[in-house]
C-alpha cells in the first residue's frame, strides 16, 4: 500500500465502498423484493379465482361461465370441480399433476417434482344441491425464475457500474491531483538544473496545460511560485552582491601589490622590514586570487561566464601545464615530483583558459596536500569519444564523512591545516568547469593515504548527451 500514489489509493478507497454499499443496498433490496413478489403472485391468483367465481351463472341445469375461464391470465390456471373431487372445466398447467384435495380458502404450496405450486380452492354455491369448487393454479418456479433473471442481470450490471465509477473516480482524483504533480515536476526541475526561474505556472493561460480550477492546491502551487520568486530574487542580490565586492576589493588589492612590489625593490630596507613586506605581498596574492574565483564564481552564477570551446591537442595542453605546476612545486622545495602519463594527440572542443584552472587547481591541491618528496601522477587519455583525466597524489587524503563535500564553496576539510589564502573556492570552480564542457568530476580518497580527483567531458561539443547544468 505504501508505494501507491495517492490517486490510486484514493480510487480504491471509495471503489471499496461503493461496492460495500452497492452490495448491502442490493442485498436488502432483494430480500424485500422477493417476498414482496410472492406475495403478489398470491394476490393475484386469489383475485382471479374470485373474479372467476363471481362470473358462474346457473341456468336451468346449465353451468355458465366466463369466456376467459380457459384462458391464462398473469400465469393463473382456472379449473371447475364438483364436491366430488371431479373435474369439471378448465384447464390445469402442464406439468401440475398433484391432485390435492380440495380446501376452501386456503392458500397452499404444493411441490411436484422439482417444481413449486400455490393452490388456492374457492367453493361457489349455485343451488341447494349443487356446489362447485374452483380450483386456481400458479406456478412459483417461474415467478422465481423471472425473479432470478433480474437478480443475475444486476449482478453482471454490478462489477461494470463498479468499473465504471473506479475509471471515472481515477480520472478525477487525477485532475484534482494535477497541481501536486506539476508542483513535483517544477521542483525536480529546479533541483536537477537549478534554475529558480522556473515556476508552477498553474495561471499561465499560454503554457498549454489544461486550466486548474481554483481549489485549495491551486492556492499551495501559487503560494509556491510567490515563494519561488522570492528566493530567486534573494539569489540574484546575493550574486549582484558577491560580485559588486569583489569588484570593489580587485582595485585596492591591486595597488597593495603594486606598492609591496615598488617597496621591496627599495635597497635601505632592513631584512625585517623585508620580510615583513614579503609577508604582506603573499596574503594581497592569496586574497587577490580569491577575488579573481569570487568573480569567477559570481559570472558563472549568473550565466555571464563566457566559454569558448575550439579543437585543442589537451596531451600538448596538460605536458604544459604539468611543467609549470613542477616549476612551482620545485619553487616550493618540499621535493615533489609530478609523474605523467598523457595519451598523445588527445583532441577535444574545449576552452583553453577553463581547461588550464580545472587542471591547475587538481595538480596544485595535489602538489600542497602531498607529503614532502612525495609523489603525484597525472593520467590523460581518451575513450569512447570522452576525455578523462586523472590527478592522483599520496599524500593527506580526506576522510570520507568530507568528500561530498569538498565540491561546496568554502568548504575547506581542516581549515587550520590550510593557509588562509585558500578559501575553498577551486574545487566548486573544477565541477563547474567539467559541468560546462558537459562533463562531471569525481574524487576518491582514503584519509592519510592519498586522493583521486577524475574528471571527463565530451572530446566533441555535439556529443554532450545529458548535458550536466553548470550550477554549483
Ligand atoms: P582550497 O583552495 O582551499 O584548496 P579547494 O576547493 O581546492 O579549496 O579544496 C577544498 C578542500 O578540499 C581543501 O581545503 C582541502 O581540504 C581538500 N582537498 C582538495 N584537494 C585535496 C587533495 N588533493 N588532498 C587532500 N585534500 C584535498
Amino acid at each position: 500500500m505504501k508505494k501507491l500514489s495517492l490517486k490510486v489509493k484514493l480510487t480504491l478507497l471509495y471503489t471499496f465502498f461503493m461496492v460495500l454499499l452497492t452490495c448491502a443496498a442490493l442485498t436488502i433490496l432483494f430480500s424485500l423484493s422477493s417476498r414482496e413478489m410472492l406475495s403478489s403472485v398470491q394476490a393475484r391468483l386469489t383475485q382471479r379465482v374470485q373474479e372467476s367465481i363471481e362470473n358462474i351463472d346457473l341456468r336451468g341445469d346449465e353451468i355458465r361461465l366466463d369466456s376467459d375461464f380457459y384462458s391464462v391470465s398473469h400465469d393463473v390456471y382456472l379449473a371447475m370441480y364438483n364436491e366430488g373431487m371431479y373435474f369439471m372445466y378448465g384447464r390445469l398447467p402442464h406439468g401440475f399433476r398433484a391432485q390435492p384435495e380440495l380446501s376452501d380458502g386456503e392458500m397452499r404450496t404444493i411441490r411436484d417434482g422439482s417444481r413449486e405450486w400455490y393452490v388456492y380452492d374457492m367453493s361457489c354455491r349455485l343451488s341447494d344441491d349443487l356446489t362447485v369448487y374452483v380450483r386456481g393454479v400458479t406456478s412459483v418456479t417461474d415467478a422465481e425464475e423471472s425473479f432470478a433473471v433480474t437478480v443475475r442481470l444486476a449482478l453482471i450490471l454490478l462489477p461494470l457500474m463498479v468499473l465504471a465509477t473506479a475509471l471515472i473516480g481515477y480520472r478525477f482524483t487525477r485532475r484534482v491531483l494535477l497541481p501536486v504533480r506539476r508542483i513535483t515536476g517544477t521542483v525536480k526541475e529546479i533541483r536537477s538544473d537549478a534554475d529558480l526561474s522556473r515556476r508552477v505556472g498553474l495561471t499561465d493561460a499560454d503554457n498549454g496545460k489544461a486550466p486548474v480550477h481554483r481549489d485549495e492546491f491551486y492556492a499551495l502551487a501559487e503560494t509556491f511560485d510567490g515563494m519561488l520568486e522570492e528566493l530567486e530574487e534573494v539569489f540574484r542580490r546575493e550574486q549582484q552582491f558577491t560580485s559588486d565586492a569583489s569588484h570593489e576589493l580587485r582595485t585596492p588589492v591591486s595597488v597593495i601589490l603594486a606598492q609591496c612590489d615598488a617597496m621591496l625593490s627599495d635597497e635601505s630596507l632592513t631584512e625585517e622590514q623585508r620580510s615583513q613586506l614579503a609577508l604582506i605581498r603573499r596574503k594581497a596574492a592569496g586574497m587577490s586570487d580569491m577575488i579573481s574565483q569570487l568573480l569567477f564564481l559570481s559570472r558563472a552564477d549568473q550565466g555571464r561566464q563566457p566559454i569558448h570551446r575550439e579543437r585543442l591537442d589537451l596531451s600538448e595542453l596538460t605536458e604544459m601545464i604539468i611543467e609549470e605546476q613542477q616549476m612551482l612545486a620545485d619553487g616550493s622545495g618540499r621535493g615533489i615530483r609530478i609523474e605523467s602519463r598523457i595519451s598523445p594527440g588527445v583532441e577535444a572542443d574545449a576552452d583553453e583558459t577553463l581547461y588550464i584552472r580545472m587542471v591547475s587547481n587538481l595538480l596544485s591541491n595535489a602538489v600542497r596536500y602531498s607529503h614532502d618528496g612525495g609523489k603525484v601522477e597525472v593520467i590523460l587519455e581518451e575513450r569512447d569519444g570522452e576525455v578523462r583525466g586523472r590527478v592522483r597524489d599520496y599524500g593527506v587524503g580526506i576522510a570520507a564523512e568530507d568528500l561530498p563535500r569538498v565540491w561546496e564553496r568554502f568548504y575547506r576539510v581542516d581549515s587550520s591545516r590550510t593557509e588562509t589564502s585558500h578559501s575553498g573556492l577551486g574545487l566548486s570552480m573544477v565541477r563547474w568547469i567539467a559541468h560546462a564542457h558537459g562533463g562531471d568530476v569525481s574524487v576518491t580518497s582514503e584519509a592519510g593515504k592519498g586522493s583521486e580527483f577524475a574528471f571527463y567531458f565530451p572530446a566533441r561539443e555535439e556529443n554532450e548527451k545529458n548535458k550536466k547544468s553548470c550550477f554549483l
